[in-house]
């Protein structure tokens, strides 16, 4: 594990030049794009009076117990498994056919919730972990903002259709990120079904399966009939004994966020997959850039829980505001201390927006007034969850045309603040609310700068009242 000095520099937020100046004075000169080893790296840390404390993995930042766990203290732990393949495959039904066999097999009456992720009981008792948003999207996203949680790839492939686009950019993602593909073949129970060409057409992506003498696991299945679902699940089981997962349970937990969302009756909630340690009830934590003390945990089948462990995914109520999916929650040993972590990383976050891209308003006109010709119609989206804030971006990119386009200019999860309105006065942008609306000292701003707000529920009403007044803005001659 190795930081370069300019990557040490940022996160300790020093100068740069500081710690090139105090790396010749301790007799190892360095460029700042040069790798430092750990024991260099903590020295410096410690030299600029900072304290080594490594809030999740692979992340140097302020610490507060040792970090390695032990061997001895490392138990085994559910597998994390995301479905992906081309769309139409059958994603979404082998997802609730798993999901569907689990509450058959749990309590009666047990309702299922849509919490982000699940677990279901495989043939031979052990657990395993669904993320419940298939497809690579949401999975390369997730690595983007550096959170690889998922250990196991269920590829779906139709067995009437074949391997198509998407499942060979599933393949590719998966194998980017080195995590191993079971493949489902799906919709055997189909006329024309045809597994063994599916089969086949995997050699060339280099997944050889077991029957040609390969170590990739291919299960046939339908998720209509329900057929072949505990041999999956067993495939499963197998691939995760194999890669001995483990986590120690017997400490502070450290989980990510898998959704997150404004909910009217219970303010900030999100759902967490604890990576590591055991998540309780009245523990106080740091999550992104919010901190709060967990007051309900809540799991996937609705019921209150006292605690979660490992791969185990859970409700958490008690968020100060929303976080974004990926971000990592940390259990700390005070408020003062979630304190101290959450305004660390709003810096490092500040910082890193910066860096990307000026936001300046100056910088934010210059890009309006760009391409002269083509006419920019700016928005600000906010909306109750992430997922809908991303479906709404994509949606509202496709209304752009050679002579307009829209330029969302700041979206999010959350309530309309003031942050928002003040950049909508700026620019003359709309702000959308998607089910969220302003809070109070928002709204007075936006009354006395006249900023305009379109509230919707429904995806299609939105992008119907915005192509309206794209058409609008193109005049009448058109
Ligand atoms: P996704 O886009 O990959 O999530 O695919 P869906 O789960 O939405 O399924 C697409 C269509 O295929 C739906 O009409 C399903 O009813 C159908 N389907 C899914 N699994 C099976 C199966 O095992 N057999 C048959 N015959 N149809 C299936």
């Amino acid at each position: 594990e190795s930081i370069t000095v300019a990557e040490l520099a940022n996160r300790m937020a020093e100068k740069t030049s500081d710690l090139v100046k105090a790396l010749f004075k301790m007799g190892s000169p360095s460029a700042s794009t040069d790798l430092l080893d750990q024991d260099t790296a903590e020295l410096l840390v410690t030299e600029f009076g900072h304290e080594i404390i490594r809030v999740s993995e692979g992340d140097v930042d302020i610490r507060h117990d040792e970090d390695i766990d032990d061997a001895e203290h490392l138990k085994p732990r559910a597998p994390v498994v995301t479905i992906m393949g081309h769309v139409d495959h059958g994603k979404t039904s082998l997802l609730d056919a798993l999901r569907g066999a689990n509450v058959v097999a749990g309590e009666a009456g047990g309702i299922t919730q849509h919490i982000g992720a699940y677990q279901v009981k495989t043939p031979d008792g052990s657990q395993v972990t669904f993320l419940d948003t298939p497809g690579h999207e949401a999975f390369t996203e997730m690595r983007q903002r550096g959170a690889n949680v998922t250990d196991i790839v269920i590829l779906v492939v139709a067995a009437d259709d074949g391997l198509k686009p998407q499942s060979i950019e599933a393949i590719a993602h998966a194998k980017a990120a080195g995590v191993p593909i079971i493949v489902a073949i799906n919709k055997v129970d189909k006329e024309g079904a045809n597994p063994q060409r599916v089969r086949e057409r995997l050699l060339e992506h280099e997944l050889v399966v077991e029957e040609m003498g390969g170590d990739v696991q291919n299960v046939e299945v339908s998720a209509l009939k329900k057929t072949g679902l505990d041999k999956l699940l067993d495939a499963i089981a197998v691939q995760a004994e194999i890669m001995e997962l483990k986590a120690n349970p017997d400490r502070a937990a450290e989980g990510t966020v898998i959704e997150a969302k404004l909910d009217k009756g219970r303010g900030p909630v999100a759902t967490i997959l604890v990576r590591r340690g055991t998540l309780k009830v009245g523990d106080i934590f740091v999550c992104g850039a919010e901190s709060g003390r967990v007051r309900a945990l809540i799991d996937d089948q609705g019921k209150q829980i006292k605690s979660a462990g490992p791969s185990m995914p859970v409700e958490v109520l008690g968020l100060g505001g929303v976080p974004m999916a990926g971000d990592t929650l940390t259990v700390v040993e005070n408020e003062a201390r979630a304190r101290e972590v959450a305004t660390y990383r709003q810096e490092q976050a500040t910082r890193k927006r910066t860096v990307q891209a000026p936001v300046s308003l100056e910088g934010m006109f210059e890009a309006l007034a760009d391409k002269a010709n083509v006419i920019q119609f700016p928005v600000i989206i906010k909306g109750d969850v992430q997922g809908s804030v991303e479906a709404i971006v994509n949606a509202l990119n496709k209304l752009s045309t050679d002579e307009i386009r829209v330029r969302v200019l700041q979206s999010g999860a959350g309530a309309i603040t003031e942050s928002d309105v003040t950049l909508a006065a700026a620019t003359k942008a709309p702000i959308i609310g998607f089910n969220v609306r302003p809070n109070a000292k928002a709204r007075d701003i936006a009354k006395r700068e006249n900023v305009r707000f379109m509230y919707h529920d429904v995806i299609y009403h939105l992008t119907d009242e915005i192509r309206k007044e794209m058409a609008g803005e193109l005049g009448p001659e058109r």
